[in-house]
């Protein structure tokens, strides 16, 4: 490691204001969203194009340090920020935020990687598009972060994860040579699909710089549903009533102790009286008003008129969606969350949902689960506050038995390092052999992101 004079020749290629050094400065990008995963950065550097990115980790190289790529620092897996011994920089891609003029069409956006999901939405904003994908780190949360992590949001069940959006990207690899597909060829078959590649790659195969997105039809026309029933299957048989339209596009559930919290802390509470198990809200979009059909389906499914809400009107149904968008943020006020995003059959989702916070305490009695999430994926949260961060027994026993159902360990948050020991739960040797061989090939010395995906190394 040669690590003297490395500021100095970052701020060669990035400008003196754009090399963090000051503790004060670095401490942001040095402990992620749920303050679970932290460790020390020797700098921050902030490059401001993809050229700078590309020399950026040639001087890391030559160097010897290890790079975490940062993009909006909201994942929820440990992975963006450093970790271990291994001397890391943090590289920023906040500065990428160039944004290209929307193309009508062809349906497509050029965004730089440090463009957040918000600014891409109020880009594409009175254009008759949209992007498909959301979540509600929008305002933070970075396209090539989205990118990296595959990540997928309230809209995967009928537009795909962030992984079916991109049409191309551009990435510098681990050598300091840059990939590009920007051309917006929505068929292209020659050879490797390195975008598909690069997309859930956690940084740990390159750093995206840019990325060219697919847009979809803005609708005229939206309705959210806000639903009390008794438990988990009861929900599953309203979805499976509500999927028979094709106007449908997020089906999320929570339940009732995160409701009571949320309810607690910040007032916003279901429009409906108490003594559900749980609270499914759906929304639909179409071009034509779907309320009729809605209402059919609604009826047809056997919900109960005195647990119903429904909402048309933009600010009608963000407060339906505020209740779901703040579950996150006060699980986090309450205590440094272990975040188990998983996904099951759904045929295997009420036998998990009934039993999991009494799996939590049978390994943590003091322990509290707070369960919510995307249940049109099968895909749940489970957050569990009162172990200590590095008590990794709550999280062991959870995804063990979502494996033992045939499940994945995760659903949209990605491994990172919170997850990577027990990524043979869902992946075979074979399987993490072949995606070793392609890291090794893309990264030979383990420069980007070590830790990540692969707990310790080698397989
Ligand atoms: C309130 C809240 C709600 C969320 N809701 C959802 C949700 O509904 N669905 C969902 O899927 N996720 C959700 N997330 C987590 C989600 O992973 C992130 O919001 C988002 O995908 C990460 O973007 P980011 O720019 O913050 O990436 P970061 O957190 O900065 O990085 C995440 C990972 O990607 C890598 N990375 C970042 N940028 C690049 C790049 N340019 N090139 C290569 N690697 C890079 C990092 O090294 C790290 O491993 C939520 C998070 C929060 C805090």
């Amino acid at each position: 490691v040669r690590i003297e004079g490395l500021a100095a020749r970052l701020a060669a290629i990035v400008g003196p204001a754009h090399v963090l050094e000051d503790p004060d400065v670095r401490a942001g990008y040095e402990l992620d969203w749920t303050r679970r995963w932290r460790g020390t950065a020797l700098l921050v550097v902030r490059p401001a194009s993809t050229a700078q990115v590309a020399a950026t980790l040639d001087a890391c190289a030559a160097a010897g340090v290890t790079v975490v790529a940062q993009g909006g620092n909201t994942g929820l897996v440990g992975g963006s920020v450093p970790r271990g011994d291994a001397p890391a920089v943090v590289l920023s891609l906040g500065r990428l935020v160039q944004l290209g003029p929307v193309d009508t069409t062809a349906a497509q956006v050029a965004a730089g990687a440090g463009v957040t999901l918000a600014a891409l939405q109020a880009h594409v904003e009175g254009s008759g598009l949209r992007f498909a994908v959301d979540l509600s780190a929008r305002q933070s949360a970075t396209v090539g972060g989205m990118a990296a992590t595959n990540a997928g949001g309230i809209h995967v069940m009928r537009h795909g994860s962030m992984r079916s959006q991109v049409v191309g990207l551009e990435a510098v690899l681990a050598s300091g040579e840059t990939v590009s597909r920007m051309t917006g060829l929505v068929k292209d078959n020659t050879g490797y699909d390195v975008c598909g590649l690069l997309c859930g790659s956690e940084g740990t195969l390159g750093v995206i710089t840019a990325l060219c997105l697919r847009l979809i039809p803005e609708r005229a026309f939206r309705l959210a549903v806000m639903v009390g029933l008794p438990g988990t299957s009861a929900a599953l048989d309203v979805l499976a009533h509500a999927r028979r339209l094709e106007s449908l596009e997020a089906a999320e559930i929570m339940f009732a102790e995160g409701i009571a919290l949320v309810g607690e802390m910040t007032g916003v509470r279901p429009p409906f009286a108490a003594g559900y198990g749980c609270v499914l809200l759906l929304e639909f979009a179409a071009d034509e008003d779907v309320t009729d059909a809605v209402a059919a389906v609604l009826e047809h499914a056997g919900c109960p008129d005195d647990r119903l809400a429904v909402a048309r009107a933009p600010a009608e149904r963000a407060r339906l969606w505020e209740l779901r968008e703040r579950l996150t943020e006060v699980v986090n006020v309450v205590g440094v969350p272990h975040k188990l995003d998983v996904t099951l059959p759904l045929r295997a989702i009420p036998a998990f949902a009934d039993g999991v916070a009494e799996l939590v305490r049978s390994v943590a009695p003091d322990a509290r689960a707070y369960v919510w999430g995307h249940i049109g994926d099968g895909n749940l949260h489970v957050n569990v506050i009162g172990p200590d961060p590095d008590d990794d027994r709550v999280d062991a026993a959870v995804l063990q038995d979502v494996s033992a159902r045939g499940g994945s360990i995760s659903a949209e948050h990605g491994i990172g390092v919170a997850k990577a020991r027990w990524l043979g739960l869902t992946r075979s040797a074979a399987d993490i052999a072949a995606m070793y061989a392609v890291k090794r090939a893309l990264d030979p010395s383990g420069m980007l992101n070590p830790g990540v995906l692969f707990a310790g190394g080698a397989p």
